[in-house]
C-alpha cells in the first residue's frame, strides 16, 4: 500500500527535509494524510505573521503579473511597506519570466515538484535567477541557507526540468542562481550560485534518497525528541502537546493546485 502511494507522490522539498528529520511523520503527512492546517492550535501571533507572509506572496505574484489591484493593500501599512521594499530591490522589467512558477519532473519512477516564487532571465549573464521570498522573523545571515534541502532542491530541479520549460525561448546553457530575500530585511540578500559539480553532487544525493524512501516499510519514529517537541504527531507518538509549530513551505502554500500544474515526461 505504501509502495503504491509513494509511486504516486510527487517529492516536493518540504517532503524530503520531513523524511530527513523524522521518517514517521513524513509517513503520516505524505503516506497516512493525517493532515490539518499549520494554523490549528498555532500562537495567534504566529497566524499572523504566516497570514502576512502568505499575503505578501500573493501581493509579489499580482505585482510581477501586473495585476496588483488594491484591495489586499488597503489599511495595511505593512504590506504596503513591504511591498515597497520589493519593488526597490527586484522591480518589474523586461527580464522577469513569471511568479509563482511551479515545475514538475517526472522520470521513471521519480516524480519532483517546487513553486519558485520568481524566476529571471539575465540576458547579460545568460543566466537562470531563482528568487524565494522569505518572511520570518529570523535574519537570512542566521539560516543555514546555503546547504539546505529547499536550495539543493530547487537549483537541481531547475537544472533538470527548467531548460524544458524555458529552453525554447531562452538559452538554458548556464548554471542558474538562487537569491533568498526577506521584506523585513530588506538590505540582506543571500545569493547561491549553482555549479555542475554541485549539480552531480546532488544528483548522487536526490537519488540515494528516493531510493531510501522507497525502500523504507517501517518508518519509524525519530530517536530526537527535540524535533517531536515542534511535530504536530507529538500527541500520536509521545502523548504530549506540541510547544510550537515548525512551519514548512507548503504550510505557507495551502492554495497550491497540485493537480494543474503542467507536467513534463523526460
Ligand atoms: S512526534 Fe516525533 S516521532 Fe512522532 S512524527 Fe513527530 S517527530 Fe516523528
Amino acid at each position: 500500500m505504501a509502495l503504491k502511494k509513494l509511486s504516486e507522490l510527487y517529492f516536493s522539498q518540504s517532503a524530503l527535509a520531513i523524511f530527513n528529520k523524522c521518517r514517521r511523520r513524513f509517513r503520516y503527512r505524505y503516506l497516512d494524510r493525517l493532515y490539518w492546517p499549520a494554523e490549528w492550535g498555532m500562537d495567534d501571533q504566529i497566524k499572523e505573521d504566516l497570514e502576512k507572509g502568505r499575503l505578501f506572496h500573493l501581493l509579489a505574484e499580482r505585482y510581477y503579473s501586473n495585476n496588483l489591484g488594491t484591495a489586499l493593500l488597503k489599511e495595511n501599512q505593512v504590506l504596503q511597506a513591504w511591498l515597497n521594499r520589493l519593488k526597490k530591490f527586484c522591480p518589474v522589467d523586461e527580464s522577469i519570466i513569471s511568479g509563482e512558477q511551479e515545475l514538475r519532473y517526472h522520470n521513471n519512477d521519480i516524480k519532483f515538484l517546487a513553486k519558485y516564487d520568481l524566476l529571471k532571465y539575465n540576458d547579460n549573464t545568460k543566466g537562470f535567477i531563482i528568487y524565494d521570498w522569505k518572511t520570518d522573523k529570523k535574519s537570512l545571515f542566521n539560516k543555514d541557507l546555503k546547504k539546505s534541502m529547499q536550495s539543493r532542491f530547487y537549483l537541481y530541479l531547475f537544472v533538470k526540468a527548467g531548460s524544458k520549460y524555458f529552453g525554447d525561448e531562452y538559452n538554458a546553457e548556464k548554471m542558474p542562481s538562487l537569491i533568498y530575500w526577506n521584506p523585513r530585511f530588506p538590505a540582506e540578500e543571500i545569493k547561491i550560485k549553482y555549479s555542475r559539480s554541485n549539480f552531480e553532487k546532488d544528483r548522487e544525493f536526490f537519488n540515494d534518497l528516493i531510493n531510501e524512501i522507497k525502500r523504507e516499510k517501517e518508518f519509524p519514529l525519530t530517536d530526537n525528541l527535540n524535533i517531536c517537541r515542534y511535530c504536530e504527531y507529538r500527541p500520536v507518538c509521545r502523548g504530549k502537546r506540541q510547544e510550537g509549530q515548525e512551519l514548512f513551505d507548503e504550510d505557507l502554500d495551502l492554495n497550491l493546485d497540485w493537480e494543474s500544474v503542467e507536467e513534463m515526461e523526460f
